[in-house]
């Protein structure tokens, strides 16, 4: 029914590429195409017939490079690209989008390479482009952005006829082995993380110092972790999309011993994005650094705990009764990696990237322009979270 092409073939690929094969009867046609070869050839070999359709095809591609995507969308003609390389090719990957006729879906905002700027403006900028042509550009499906998005677009929908309050709470308990390892692109990650903090209240950004502001927030099957407001991109959507919101704010877990490691790499300059001159050659220190730390990709085998990640949300309910809601999902790293080989963080994105895919190939999610995903109907989307492998939980009023 649909052919698909999925770019980027790290860890988030890896899971992307095992859901998609599952739902064969909707993808009957897949390519998974990324910088190296070998890493998409060794996903496509791991997967084999194991689900019982057709193998993946794969293409080296280098996704900086509008003229190669173009060629390949042009010998492949996939309706859909699913982008899980790096937020930096999202541009690229749009204009390739527009010249040869294909939708488009992500799971992280365009980030320019020289600066840690999350910002929606570069991609809203497409909006016109991609009316025009008649196509559909699917923004910040993962789970957050992307399920949390989701979880918050099902609240307004169901639950409130007003929302006030909104905390979007990441915990990853899990426990990898490793002294110091991040659970996405280390580079991305540490851009994201060491960033100032800042949340939304009554009209306006706050901003903080990172991690300024910190607590001890109770998770479903986990407990008390210490929790941090962080700044994430998914913030500037879900204010604009839910003006009622008065405050909204995002909080991320991290161990001491985490944030000792962030400390340390901040303070010897290795978190730079500047290129510095090393031998005669210029190298960035960020990118160095991703060279000699763990593959989050590679995480997996002795990964053990869960992650739990959802959205806190306070206004009032259809009645007009103040309402305190509480929407969640828990996934097991080991769960994960036996599906599919990655660890839950890659799942809990790569699941919801798939099911962005999924509301795209069956028409629910199929309209000309750029849009986030709490700005598309919910409730299908919903439904195949617990299908796939992250069922979803809500309280109403936890004491
Ligand atoms: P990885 O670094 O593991 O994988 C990225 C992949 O993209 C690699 O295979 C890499 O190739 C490929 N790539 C990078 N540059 C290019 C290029 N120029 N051309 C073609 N391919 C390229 O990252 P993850 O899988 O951990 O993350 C993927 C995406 O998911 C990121 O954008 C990240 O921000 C996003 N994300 C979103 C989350 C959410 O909840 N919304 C949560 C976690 C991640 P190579 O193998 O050669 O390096």
């Amino acid at each position: 029914m649909s052919k698909v092409i999925i770019i980027g073939a790290g860890g988030v690929g890896t899971v992307v590429a095992h859901k998609v094969a599952q739902n064969h009867a909707v993808f009957t046609e897949i390519m998974l195409a990324s910088r190296t070869l070998s890493k998409c050839d060794a996903i496509a070999c791991a997967i084999g017939n194991k689900y019982g359709n057709r193998t993946i095809q794969t293409a080296q591609v280098d996704a900086d490079n509008v003229a190669e995507l173009v060629d390949l969308f042009r010998k492949f003609h996939p309706e859909l690209v699913i982008n899980v390389a790096l937020p930096y090719q999202d541009l690229t990957i749009m204009d390739a989008c527009l010249e040869a006729g294909v939708n488009y879906l992500d799971t992280a905002n365009y980030e320019p390479k020289n600066e840690a700027k999350f910002e929606y403006k570069w991609q809203w900028a497409y909006q016109d482009r991609f009316t025009k042509a008649g196509l559909t550009a699917i923004l910040g499906c993962g789970f957050d952005p992307g399920a949390c998005s989701v979880f918050t677009a099902y609240a307004a929908k169901h639950h409130f006829s007003r929302m006030d309050y909104l905390d979007i709470v990441d915990c990853n308990a899990g426990d990898h082995g490793k002294a110091f390892a991040t659970n996405f692109n280390p580079e991305i990650n540490i851009r994201e993380v060491t960033q100032k903090g800042r949340y939304w209240e009554n009209g306006k950004w706050i901003v903080t110092e990172p991690h300024e502001i910190h607590r001890p927030l109770t998770y479903p099957n986990i407990g008390d972790k210490e929790s941090y407001v962080i700044y994430h991109e998914e913030l500037e959507s879900l204010v604009k999309n839910f003006p009622t919101l008065k405050r909204a704010r995002f909080w991320m877990t991290f161990g001491q011993e985490y944030l000792t490691h962030l400390r340390v790499i901040q303070n010897i300059g290795m978190a730079r994005i500047d290129p510095v001159l090393y031998k005669g050659v210029e190298i960035v220190p960020i990118q160095f650094l991703k060279a000699v730390l763990p593959d989050p990709g590679g995480l997996g085998a002795d990964y053990t705990g869960e992650t739990s990640i959802g959205c806190r949300i306070k206004g009032l309910d259809n009645a007009g009764k103040e309402l305190a809601y509480y929407i969640y999902n828990n996934c097991k790293h080991q769960d994960a990696y036996a599906e599919t080989g990655a660890q839950g963080v890659s799942y809990t994105t790569g699941v919801p990237a798939t099911i962005g895919a999924l509301m795209f190939a069956k028409g629910f999610w199929r309209k000309p322009g750029v849009f986030n995903v709490e700005e598309f109907d919910p409730d299908p989307f919903m439904e195949q979270m617990n299908v796939q492998g992250l069922p979803w939980h809500e309280v109403f009023n936890p004491v």
